[in-house]
């Protein structure tokens, strides 16, 4: 099995952040501090090769066997595992794997998608839309006139399924792709590589 494929997932992911920043550099556009509204949805999706990177480092930091029984407590759905909500503040909390979370965690209120007119436009995130109104008009002014790029969300995902379309295809919920991943490469992982030969040097946190 080659290890490798995470890397090239996490070379992704840096890509999508550097676009993300520059975006946020050039509208302003921020979430509110705290905020944890988007990993509250319970129906956060991603897929095994979009969630390897962070499986790996699971084993690397030898947790599995915890962030397992967790999301066998979530039965495999619902909110995501990984989120730490804000006990003192309704509807802020943290992501407990920042560096290592999938796709969709990325882009959400960053990305773009294109209407069936071909007409490409920010999928504003309600935060977003109700704490800064004139900023992401703006923002999507900018789009509109190809002043500034933003990730698109269809274009993202392909790029990345393409990189193993047999693990990239399929999405279910997190919880159940956490489970799915470890069940798949699991084994190997504990049999064959010890926690400190995983490649952590790929799999550290985009810059
Ligand atoms: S992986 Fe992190 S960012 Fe994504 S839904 Fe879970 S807590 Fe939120």
């Amino acid at each position: 099995m080659d290890l490798g494929i995470a890397s090239q997932v996490m070379e992704s992911y840096t890509q999508i952040d550097q676009t993300i920043a520059a975006f946020q550099s050039a509208t302003h556009l921020d979430c509110p501090p705290g905020c944890g509204w988007c990993c509250e949805n319970p129906e956060v999706e991603t897929t095994i090769l979009e969630i390897l990177p962070l499986v790996i480092e699971l084993f690397r930091q030898e947790t599995v066997e915890f962030w397992l029984q967790r999301a066998a407590d979530s039965q495999y759905q619902g909110q995501c595992v990984f989120y730490q909500p804000d006990p003192s503040i309704p509807g802020n909390g943290r992501c407990q794997v920042y560096p290592w979370r999938p796709t969709i965690c990325r882009l959400f209120g960053f990305a773009t998608v294109t209407q069936k007119s071909g007409q490409v436009q920010l999928a504003a995130c309600v935060k977003h839309k109700a704490a800064l109104p004139a900023i992401l008009a703006q923002a999507q002014g900018a789009i509109a006139q190809n002043q500034v790029q933003a990730p698109n969300f269809a274009e993202v995902t392909q790029q990345i399924t393409n990189l193993d379309p047999t693990l990239g295809q399929e999405r279910m919920p997190i919880n159940t792709a956490l489970r799915v991943a470890i069940e798949r490469f699991g084994l190997y992982l504990q049999m064959t590589v010890q926690p400190q030969d995983l490649p952590t040097q790929e799999l550290s946190p985009p810059t």
